[in-house]
């Protein structure tokens, strides 16, 4: 519930552009507002939007937005912002102690999931949504956001219960990325107050803040001008509108009030610089930020400045993805864009990770990148493809906008409201791109480069693991270099290397269309609109045909084996087959001409292997499912072997997790593995030989008669022995048995519990749906004991696992993270509450908040591809009836006290328990 660093992302959002030409009068026209929201100003200075939106369908989304982050606090406030909104959940005039909570749950809304709020510099933002078929919960949710608006109670012994959790969240934070952070804050932020107000605040404050000063904080800053509601969802605008009005008018501001300042970052015009190390920081990381002053967009040109803004970061972060692939082995990722920070600053930031702390090579290279930018800007191939799809996009949202997602509108509001960013609406934003677009030359692009480019204010920001400190350059050394590359004598990019590009460019994926093959069977079951296919190679399909996302379509497919077939001395070939296969392309094509290939089209297919599984999964467009559907045809008949590319992913994933996981995994075993580039592209040919091994589920935006022949041709033409492989020898793991494992790891005081249950088990509907309601009931119930009683934790997770494949197992497992001198207490305090559920059943409360979450929640995810895609893979999978879905309330209805205590009584027992502990490195013995 906290969000530091939200505004450090550089995406493509349309707030992140500062105007840049100075502009013909005639554009000087403010950017219109959308049509379709209702926007007021009360009396008092509360705004609201208000909008209807039917997707989802009886459900509103109501969020109160306020002016008010941690750059208000007083220096002895700092944290204070935050605990505000924590206190918004503990008590308020209506709803006293944890009663929000309390009646939201039964009303169907979840703690966390739904329910929530985030705090930041200059923002607090609280979300709420609620069903819209029951007006009481609708008036009641307003009251809620009135309640948080100026109405939270801040009884003093409400504050001291969530000194402990807010502490605990501090604690959940902390680590190298935190550490980091403070030190990098003076730099980003040129010392100014953003530096010294991270939201979190500081432990001196927290522990000992006084009630009257968190009362003053809130006093002095929630109060109507500072605030609105957005109300966007399935509702009458009218009655809304005049709810919103009886409810708030009222609000007051407090007298003789303070002064809402804004606070920007100076510009000091000169370089600065920071090299940091962490202990714990795994690799070498370094940033180059060019920062300009950031003003609100406010008229049409500032529109198309914006528009030229866009187009620029759409080409400078294909550059770097080039400059990422090039088959350099230092530079295992970078990136670069313009986007706008905190303390009104616009920044462009170029940035590399790399596997040493030698960065002459990286960090010239993208200052490199960056000069070539600046001085010869981008070809005229570049700018076509980026027009291409940023039009594309814009074309896209206005075709679909009765597909808009509520939340979608919620967002856009909050930015009009906090950032003052422009809100025209799908339609007069595609106006304003058909004016202005076809008037941007790939000139004015080069000029926005180049201008933004030669900016007086450089920062230069390294970030490396401690042991290599002396290593690491200082600022003089790093100023040579970049001074040495823009004094290099660099070569335009001449018309050779762009026709050297177009040569290699390939036409088409296949060679020649593989023919037709026929449909063995076709079934369709009623009630779930699914249908089954077999093909004539034995590979199975599964297609379920929706309406609920327009071009969307998402599929998978599985088939049994894995890595698991393999002998340990193989292991580390197969594990790594598939980012053999990821980066050598595909058919003729490299992993460059295939990119280029697919351009910017909305289609995605990657194969993948498991421990248990092979498959493949995808996305696409609906005018892309061929393309989606030949690509997965080449990945199982025309897999590409590169080695040079797979030497270069080798050596650039030394420090990665996957590679050392595995080894870690096969340690100490016969056999020390080794990876094979032959063996690995064996292995993966192996796994896909067999088409009746596969079984494909398909849900979106088609029409089955429609991919029918497509099925047929290029998924039905795939070889095949035509009966499934055997598959007899996988091993499952094996329960555990009940013990205490602990490791050391971290400099924080910081413990990670989890306590995990494994066991035999029977998949079936019913078992697994009792599953569902225990975990739920039993996060409830920690929340409440291990969070707001105990102040213990910042939080719970709770969650399973089901299996029938490849044996019948199921875990489930509790987590959480508190202080190291906790973990025998929150421990007991967790078991204890199963041997409640165990001896006298869950509280019959907790069991109708449960129904009543799923209920609403399966109203919602029964019109969700990536529901249904999920539901009907796991169906399939584990052999289960595809129609359980349809009787989710009569499987509710079986779910009573009784029940669970049975449940709990039978799988949660102590001799197939294991506890496992992280405690902080410094308390090895
Ligand atoms: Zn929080």
């Amino acid at each position: 519930m906290l969000n530091l660093k939200k505004a450090a992302q550089t995406g493509l959002l349309l707030y992140l552009f500062i105007p840049l030409f100075a502009s013909a009068q005639q554009f000087q026209n403010p950017i219109a507002v959308d049509a379709n929201v209702r926007i007021g100003r009360l009396p008092n200075g509360f705004t609201y939007y208000v909008r209807k939106n039917v997707e989802p369908a009886n459900r509103a989304y109501l969020y109160l937005a306020t002016k008010v982050g941690s750059v208000l606090e007083n220096d002895d406030q700092r944290g204070l912002a935050h605990f505000v909104e924590h206190m918004g959940f503990d008590g308020t005039t209506h709803y006293p102690k944890n009663e929000l909570i309390n009646y939201l749950q039964k009303a169907g809304v979840r703690f966390g999931a739904d329910l929530n709020a985030y705090t930041s510099f200059d923002e607090t933002v609280y979300q709420l949504p609620i069903p819209t078929d029951d007006p009481a919960i609708i008036k009641n949710g307003i009251q809620i956001i009135r309640d948080w608006a100026q109405e939270a109670l801040l009884d003093p012994a409400d504050i001291d219960k969530e000194r402990g959790v807010v502490l605990e969240e501090k604690r959940y934070r902390s680590g190298s990325n935190e550490r980091t952070n403070q030190k990098t804050a003076p730099v980003i932020f040129n010392n100014s107050r953003y530096s010294k107000r991270a939201p979190i605040g500081t432990e001196e404050v927290l522990t000992s803040f006084k009630p009257e000063t968190i009362k003053q904080f809130y006093h002095d800053w929630y109060r109507p001008d500072l605030e609105a509601i957005i109300a966007v969802g399935d509702f009458d605008v009218d009655e809304m509108v005049e709810m919103i009005k009886a409810k708030f008018s009222d609000l007051k501001n407090p007298e003789h009030e303070r002064e809402r300042a804004v606070y920007a970052v100076p510009l000091n015009e000169d370089h600065q610089f920071a090299a940091i190390t962490d202990k714990e920081h795994p690799t070498t990381y370094a940033e180059i930020l060019l920062k300009h002053r950031f003003t609100p967009l406010v008229t049409e040109a500032d529109y198309c400045d914006a528009m030229i803004q866009q187009l620029f970061n759409i080409m400078i972060y294909n550059r770097f993805q080039e400059l990422k692939n090039k088959g350099n082995t230092e530079i295992t990722n970078t990136r670069a864009g313009v986007g706008v920070y905190p303390g009104a600053i616009n920044v462009f930031n170029a940035n590399v990770t790399t596997n040493t702390p030698n960065l002459e090579y990286s960090l010239k290279a993208i200052w490199r990148e960056t000069i070539k930018a600046a001085k010869y800007g981008f070809t005229k191939d570049e700018f076509t493809r980026a027009y291409n799809t940023f039009y594309g996009s814009k074309i896209y949202a206005n075709q679909h906008r009765d597909k808009t997602k509520s939340l979608t509108y919620v967002n856009q509001y909050l930015g009009n409201f906090l950032r003052a960013e422009p809100i025209p609406g799908e339609w007069e934003e595609l106006k304003l791109v058909q004016y202005f677009l076809p008037r941007v030359s790939l000139l004015n692009v080069d000029q926005f480069g180049n201008q933004f480019i030669s900016c007086p204010n450089r920062d230069v920001i390294i970030i490396g693991p401690e042991k290599d400190k002396d290593k690491l350059p200082d600022m003089q050394t790093v100023e040579g270099w970049l001074n040495d590359v823009t004094n290099e004598n660099t070569p335009k990019p001449g018309a050779k290397e762009d026709d050297k590009a177009e040569s290699a460019k390939k036409e088409s994926l296949i060679a020649k269309r593989p023919s037709k093959s026929k449909i063995l069977s076709q079934k369709t079951i009623s009630g779930v609109n699914v249908t089954e296919i077999v093909l004539s190679n034995g590979l199975k399909v599964v297609l379920k045909p929706t309406d609920f996302t327009t071009n969307d379509i998402r599929f998978t497919a599985f088939g049994v084996g894995g890595t698991e077939t393999y002998s340990i001395s193989d292991r580390l070939s197969a594990v790594n087959a598939i980012p053999l296969i990821r980066t050598s392309g595909l058919g003729d094509m490299d992993a460059t001409q295939l990119k280029q290939y697919l351009g910017n089209r909305a289609v995605s297919v990657s194969p993948f292997l498991d421990r248990y599984l092979e498959g493949v999964s995808g996305s696409c467009a609906t005018p892309n499912l061929e393309l989606a559907l030949q690509l997965t045809n080449q990945y199982f008949v025309n897999p590409r072997k590169d080695s040079v590319a797979y030497a270069t992913y080798l050596e650039k994933s030394r420090l990665t997790s996957l590679l050392r996981l595995t080894q870690d995994s096969l340690r100490g075993r016969k056999n020390p593995a080794k990876i094979s580039l032959n063996r690995a592209f064996d292995i993966y040919k192996e796994r896909f030989a067999n088409a009746a091994d596969f079984t494909f589920v398909f849900v979106g935006d088609f029409e089955v008669k429609e991919i029918i022949p497509l099925l047929e041709r290029y998924l039905g033409s795939l070889p095949s022995a035509n009966a499934p492989s055997n598959s007899a020898n996988l091993k499952p793991p094996a329960p555990a048995s009940h013990r205490t494992r602990t490791t050391y790891s971290g400099l924080e005081q910081k413990a990670t519990v989890t306590l995990e249950f494994l066991g035999d088990y029977s998949y079936n509907s019913e078992n697994n749906n009792q599953f569902q309601a225990l975990t739920e009931v039993l996060k409830i119930r920690l929340t409440e004991r291990l969070r707001q009683q105990e102040s213990g934790t910042y939080g719970t997770n709770v969650y399973y696992n089901l299996y029938s494949f490849p044996a019948n197992r199921f875990t489930f497992t509790i987590n959480f993270i508190c202080a190291p001198d906790n973990v025998e207490k929150l421990t007991n305090a967790a078991l204890d509450e199963i041997n409640k559920i165990k001896t006298a059943g869950p509280d019959v409360v907790n069991i109708e908040k449960y129904k009543a979450t799923n209920n609403r929640l399966m109203e919602t995810q029964l019109k969700s591809n990536a529901f249904w895609l999920n539901y009907l893979y796991n169906q399939y999978l584990n052999k289960t009836d595809v129609s359980d879905v349809l009787n989710y309330q009569a499987a509710e209805d079986k779910v009573t006290p009784e029940s669970l205590k049975t449940l709990a009584s039978t799988f949660l027992t102590t001799d197939n328990y294991e506890r496992r502990i992280v405690l902080p490195e410094a308390m090895k013995k």
